[in-house]
């Protein structure tokens, strides 16, 4: 097959056993592509060949991992226009937010390549006479990382450069949907001088590809992004067989408007968290819980700033929104729209397929207004650009409203009381708490994941990645 992108096992680029099209959701007659998928056999091979490198991985010089992934971050740089493009192209985020995740990406290979040289242990002195105790952290071995379609380089680049960072051999596996630009990073690992075997992209389904990173005993640890119900497939798997696991799943992401909010920064904070990369984010704010005194404000001002919104291509200067990833998704939130207005919710705004000068997935953003915590809108994940206000009494109330979830990723206040600030970060229950800022956007250089069914495991992100990259070793000396 000619122009087919190939996976890369064992230090070459190989055919899968078929050929799948990348279709741009901004317009579905642009083929981004035709990407290899492999099969269980071949996943084996990279898994093999992971294995087969991970010794002397672990053990190289902590200089050449740190220059290998310092130079990879220079390059993902260097091309973040093109890397963008590509990011908007295959996902339907608009340009400046691919760019924005190209050069995300390069500052956490960056910042991994630094770690390398960080990584330190611990002496301590032994409660037995003439002993020395030291604790050193060890590389897992083989790490597969199991990714979702949203952020498709960005979260690929907070697991492969932490995994390489700190001695592991990788077997990646990339979205259906994205594969992408998946592939040209894996091209610019592989010309960063990472030996043979240590890096293996290998594309495909997740009920073959992923079932067998997941299932197979040489695999050491296994890091996965996505679902809730995926993940938990993937935990039983990996416990089953004593892997170490690491699960970043969905989220319910609760945003509080206090009476006291500055009304302006209380929309910005919405329209970004709840709309941007198309609603597509696990910290988008799906929910926002709204005081009373605020409400009529808040209501008519959100209503005002969606219709200035601008939902087109991705590729297209003014786009504010572009299209949903794909058809499947599209009518899962057209579907939950029909849901929401059964329910007896108020659609204010939005919340229909429309129509541009390209076939592709496009939707209006869409908000519903007096909602209950009740409604399926407010308890399941959409992932899209829906978003419902739910009206409380007071502080009290809208903190029992935001924590009244199974999951809890992200959240966020909007409010100038600092008594109310504090108290919200001491008690609700998401992992990350945001304080007049949007939920959805982090830092990468500290520690990133959720409570209750939105995480598991170690977190990610910063030197707390290495919690989850390697193990500690307790070693005695008799001197
Ligand atoms: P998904 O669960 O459908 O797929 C994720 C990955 O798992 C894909 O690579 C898929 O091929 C693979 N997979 C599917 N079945 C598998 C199996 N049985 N065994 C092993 N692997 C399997 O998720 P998605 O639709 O790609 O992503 C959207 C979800 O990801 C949303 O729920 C979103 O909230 C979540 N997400 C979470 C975070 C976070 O950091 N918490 C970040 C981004 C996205």
């Amino acid at each position: 097959m000619s122009g087919l992108k190939k996976n890369y096992i064992a230090g070459e680029w190989v055919e899968g056993v078929s050929g799948e099209d990348n279709i741009n959701p901004s317009d579905t007659t642009d083929v981004v592509g035709t990407y290899a998928w492999a099969d269980s056999a071949q996943t084996e091979r990279a898994i093999e060949a992971a294995s087969a490198a991970a010794p002397a991985w672990g053990q190289s010089s902590i200089q050449k991992r740190s220059d290998a992934l310092d130079a990879i971050g220079n390059e993902l740089i260097a091309r973040k226009e093109e890397l963008g493009e590509l990011v908007a192209r295959e996902e339907g985020k608009t340009l400046l937010e691919g760019i924005g995740e190209t050069v995300r990406a390069a500052q956490i290979f960056k910042f991994f390549g630094a770690e390398t040289l960080r990584l330190n242990g611990e002496i301590f002195d032994s409660v037995r006479p003439g002993l020395d105790v030291t604790i050193t952290r060890a590389p897992l071995g083989v790490v597969g990382l199991i990714l979702p379609w949203n952020f498709p380089i960005a979260i690929p680049a907070w697991k492969v450069a932490p995994a390489l960072a700190y001695g592991n051999s990788v077997v990646f596996k990339p979205a259906e949907l994205v594969p992408a630009t998946a592939h040209v990073m894996s091209e610019i690992i592989v010309n960063a001088g990472i030996p043979d075997g240590v890096f293996n992209l290998v594309m495909g389904s997740g009920s073959e590809v992923g079932t067998t990173i997941v299932n197979h005993q040489k695999v050491t640890g296994i890091s996965f992004t996505g679902s809730v119900e995926t993940g938990q497939s993937v935990a039983r798997g990996a416990v089953s067989r004593m892997a170490k696991v690491q699960l970043e799943m969905g989220g319910k992401n609760p945003l509080i408007v206090l009476d006291d909010a500055d009304l302006t920064t209380a929309v910005d904070c919405a329209i970004n968290g709840a709309y941007f990369s198309t609603g597509q984010r696990c910290t988008a704010s799906s929910r926002l819980i709204v005081t009373e005194g605020i409400y009529d404000k808040f209501v008519s001002s959100m209503r005002e700033r969606l219709s200035t919104l601008v939902v087109d291509h991705a590729l297209k200067a003014g786009t504010d929104i572009g299209p949903v990833v794909d058809e499947r998704q599209l009518q899962k939130n057209l579907d939950y729209i029909q849901i929401g207005v059964e329910e007896g919710a108020k659609l204010v705004y939005g919340g229909e397929r429309l129509s541009r000068d390209t076939p592709g997935f496009y939707m209006s953003p869409a908000l519903f207004i007096d909602t209950s915590p009740n409604m399926r809108i407010n308890r399941e994940e959409i992932f899209g650009p829906i978003a419902s206000i739910i009206p409380a009494k007071g502080y009290d109330e809208a903190l029992a409203i935001a924590n009244d979830t199974d999951l809890g990723l992200s959240s966020g206040i909007i409010t100038t009381s600092l008594k109310h600030a504090s108290h919200f970060k001491r008690n609700i229950q998401a992992g990350v708490a945001m304080v007049n800022a949007p939920t959805a956007g982090v830092d990468y250089h500290v520690a990133f994941g959720g409570t209750k069914s939105s995480s598991y495991g170690a977190r990610e992100q910063g030197s707390y990645a290495k919690e989850f990259y390697t193990t500690v070793r307790t070693a005695y000396t008799q001197a």
